[in-house]
This record gives C-alpha cells, structure tokens and sequence, in this order.
C-alpha cells in the first residue's frame, strides 16, 4: 500500500467515527440538547455500550435493531457514518491540499479546514432536512475555524493570494444570496445566505473555477430536484424546499470536481 493509499483509508475511518458523532450533532442540536450526555436508544433510552458504537458495523452486527429492545435503528445512521468517512477520504483523495502549501504543517492546517468544512456539511444538509434550519451555531463557527486554519496556512508558508480568493469568494456568493433573500424572501432563508459566504470562502480558496462550478452545480441540482417533485406532484409552486442541502452539494461538486468540469466545459464549448 502507498503512503497515499494509506492516507485515504485512514481518512475513510476517521470519517465514519466523525459522522457517528455527526448523527448526534444532527439530532440534538435543533432541540438544544448536550453534545456531551452518553448515547442512548431513542425508543427505549437503554444506554448504547461502546461496542454497540462501532460505527457501520454495530449496526451491520445488530441487524439494524436496538440490542435491548429490539426496534429498529434507523438505516440513517450507518448512512451518515458511511457518507462522511466517503466524503473525508474524497477530500484526502481529489482535493489539492498539498499542492497548495509549501509544507506539510501548512498542507496539514487546509486538510483540517476542509474536513471542519465537510462535517458542517453533512451535520447540516441532516438539519435543514429534517427542521428547514441552518443553525447559527453550526454555520458562524465554520467561519472562525475555516478562516483560522486557512490564515495559519498563509502563516505556515501558503499563498496569500488563496486567502484574498476565499474572503471575495465569500463576499460574492454572500451577496448574491442576500439579493435572492431580499428579492424574495419566502425562497430563501436568512440561513441560507449565511451558509452562502460559508461555501464561498472554502470555494474561492480553491480557485475561481470550483466558485464557479459549485455556485451554479447548486441551482441545477436544487433545480432538478424541484421540477421532479412537481412532476411527481408531491411539491405546490409554493411548497418551501430546503436549499442548504442542494447548496452544499453544489459546494462539494465544485471543491472536488470543479476545475475538470470547467475544462471539460470550456472544451466542448470551444473557448479554449
Ligand atoms: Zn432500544
């Protein structure tokens, strides 16, 4: 196995412990309750034992039942842990966190960033799925650790130049959310224009192709998936969608993808 290889499996693992965690971000922070309580059954409140906590395979072992009552556990879960642990080796994989930084300290601080990234990611596309709401205390700290991280980069020897990227970055996909809130604000939420900035930082730092590819892969997605529901005739032109989910998958399609599907696109187009 190649050190690269390693690296990824070991980022694979380390995501499905985060999304385990995840799954109790996703179900106790809309209610305010601790992070810190030990893991209960929601349907019996009998305590989850450590090995009951493996992620994917207490549950796999389990058949998917409660080991003291016997009702089932959601197939969410092991979903979550699976997605996440994807995600972070993907990020591992495609994302060009070494050959942004001068270093390995530097490379190390971008990883961190946009794990950090990708954690929010997940804990609140399950959020604004399950409530329609980006909570504030998901979303403004993503700012701290995301500038934070990547400004100690920029410290460790990264370019500056990515830092300036990320803040216009921010500043536009920010602004152009506040104009569609204040153009019509039953489609957007005051949340999603948050996130917006959130998005925009971690995709400016990466270059103005994943800005671009991510902003637009966002309204395609949301896009297609609300001409399906009212196709299906499951969604009224009224009915409010949660678009914090299509925008963070917007996000990841132009962080992981974005500058192969700009070339792929300028090619065919001809422009370059
Ligand atoms: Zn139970």
């Amino acid at each position: 196995m190649t050190p690269e290889m390693a690296m990824i499996a070991l980022s694979f693992l380390f995501g499905l412990v985060i999304g385990s965690f995840l799954n109790v971000v996703s179900h106790r922070v809309p209610v305010g309750a601790s992070l810190l309580d030990p893991s209960h059954c929601p349907r019996c409140e009998a305590p989850i034992r450590p090995w009951q906590n493996i992620p994917v395979l207490s549950w796999l072992a389990l058949r998917g039942k409660c080991a003291a009552c016997r009702q089932p556990i959601s197939v969410r879960y092991p979903l979550v842990e699976l997605t996440t642990g994807v995600l972070f080796a993907s990020i591992a994989w495609l994302l060009p966190w070494q050959q942004l930084a001068p270093n390995t300290a530097a490379a190390i601080c971008i990883l961190l960033a946009y794990w950090w990234f990708a954690g929010s990611s997940v804990a609140l596309t399950l959020i604004d799925l399950d409530t329609k709401r980006l909570p504030d205390v998901i979303v403004l700290p993503g700012y701290a650790v995301g500038v934070g991280l990547l400004t100690l980069a920029c410290l460790l020897g990264a370019d500056w130049w990515a830092l300036l990227r990320a803040g216009i970055g921010a500043a536009v996909l920010f602004g152009v959310y506040a104009l569609l809130w204040l153009a019509r604000p039953g489609a957007m939420g005051a949340g999603d224009v948050k996130l917006a900035g959130l998005v925009g930082l971690h995709l400016g730092w990466l270059g103005w192709a994943a800005v671009a590819v991510g902003a637009i892969a966002a309204f395609i997605l949301g896009g297609l998936y609300g001409v399906g529901l009212l196709a299906a005739r499951r969604a009224g032109r009224k009915t409010a969608l949660a678009f914090g989910p299509w925008m963070i998958a917007g996000a990841w399609t132009g962080a992981l993808a974005g500058t192969a599907i700009a070339q792929f696109y300028l090619g065919i187009s001809g422009l370059v």
